[in-house]
């Protein structure tokens, strides 16, 4: 059996031709900047079949990159299969399922109906999920497809983390409370860290940073999400790519007197205006802030630092929450590659016994230690792979 996995976030688009049976990988890759510069990555995984790496692959939305995913797959020279009937079934990343999903599910219309209706709660992501579902379905009539949420791993999160301080009526009529995100990176990252360090899970006391485009801190004790820095939507906590991240609502009203703006216009600014974007005026794309900082640009360097402060009051936080922490992990778009930010977050822990060691540090997308041996806390760099979990959970579900 072959799953196709397709993750798309709100500017890349993550993919994954495996066998869940055997864990076999056929193909992987990825589309970035989508609507930016397109840059497609083609990584067949078979013998004598070349790999593609080009840049400026006209991507305005994401058809245009699950079409050149199609065709690279199926292509007669460097495809991996004959034709798309090799493709049994297609695993979808969902980013909200609301109160609706608490567990994956196949998707048919009522399905697709539901997820549009999250549609709100996750405006620059379940969109992007629809399109990516749509234009499947359009290509590979008949293919069973799969939705898997990110919300599922948190809901073990007790109701002190997930209460907002509201009027209790809105959690109980409403069901407005924290939801949390990243659900399949950071159960996968917790469990191979675990792994990794050799312990049970159920004995350890993780902090997981999946740092990206989205980002987003999670507190894991005995394997268990207890807390997560995203919320009711992914637009709570740290700072990101153009989303503001946690603030005070009383600025809502200000700046909506001020200017005249609706909440609809409002909301555009905090999720596509705002975060290292919004402060540097620069990029959301770390990359470009990294280079703008460098040739000295300050506020691409205020944006960069504030992230890294986010970031670090979390750890800070979730360690004191759960009473300690075993081991702090770094993953995702930034977590993965950036040793620099990977320091700026973890320096000056040392007080809580995260103490780095710089050279281990200097690597990217490798699962690895990069703390010091006698470290107390140990820190570890995971590369994520949701796309295993959600073939997994896909083949269950088909067959
Ligand atoms: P993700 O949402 O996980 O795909 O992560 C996207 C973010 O990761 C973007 O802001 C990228 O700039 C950042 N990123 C990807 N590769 C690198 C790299 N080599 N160095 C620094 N940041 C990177």
């Amino acid at each position: 059996m072959n799953v196709l996995v397709i993750n798309a976030g709100s500017s890349s688009l993550k993919y994954q031709l495996l066998n869940p049976d055997t864990g076999e990988l056929l193909a992987k890759g990825l589309c970035e900047r989508i609507g930016i510069d397109g840059k497609f990555t083609y990584k067949p995984q078979l013998p004598g079949k070349e790999k593609l790496d080009a840049a400026d692959v006209a991507m305005p939305t994401h058809s245009e990159a699950i079409k050149a995913v199609l065709d690279a797959l199926v292509d007669p020279v460097n495809g991996v299969v004959a034709s798309m009937k090799e493709i049994d079934a297609v695993g979808h990343r969902v980013v909200h399922g609301g109160e609706k999903f608490a567990a994956s599910v196949v998707i048919n219309d009522d399905v697709m109906r539901a997820i549009e209706e999250c549609n709100p709660l996750a405006p620059l992501h379940n969109p992007a999920n629809i399109i990516g579902i749509k234009a499947c379905q359009a290509l590979m009539p008949g293919v069973p497809m799969v939705a898997v949420f990110d919300t599922a791993f948190h809901q073990t999160m007790p109701p002190v983390a997930y209460t907002y301080a509201l009027p209790y009526e809105y959690y109980e009529k409403d069901k407005v409370r924290r939801y949390g995100f990243h659900g399949t990176s950071h159960k996968y990252v917790a469990q191979r860290a675990a792994d990794m360090l050799g312990k049970p899970i159920e004995n350890l006391k993780l902090i997981s940073c999946h740092l990206g485009n989205g980002s987003s801190v999670t507190a894991i004790n005995g394997g268990k999400s207890v807390d997560t820095s995203m919320g009711f939507t992914p637009l709570a906590g740290v700072p990101m790519g153009t989303r503001s991240g946690d603030l005070d609502a009383g600025i809502l009203e200000y700046l909506m007197n001020k200017y005249g703006m609706n909440i609809t216009e409002m909301l555009t600014v905090l999720n596509k205006k705002s975060g290292v974007q919004g402060v540097s005026g620069v990029s959301s794309d770390f990359r470009d802030l990294g280079s703008a900082a460098a040739q000295g640009n300050k506020r691409a360097e205020l944006a960069i630092d504030m992230f890294n402060y986010g970031v670090k009051k979390y750890i800070g936080a979730y360690a004191a929450a759960m009473g300690g922490v075993d081991a702090i992990i770094f993953t995702a778009g930034v977590g993965e590659n950036d040793a620099n930010q990977r320091m700026a977050i973890a320096s000056g822990l040392e007080f809580m016994g995260v103490k780095m060691d710089e050279d281990a540090n200097k690597v990217r997308g490798e699962e690895r230690v990069i703390s010091a041996a006698d470290s107390k806390v140990k820190v570890l760099l995971i590369p994520t792979n949701e796309e295993l979990m959600i073939a997994m959970d896909t083949a269950s579900l088909v067959k």
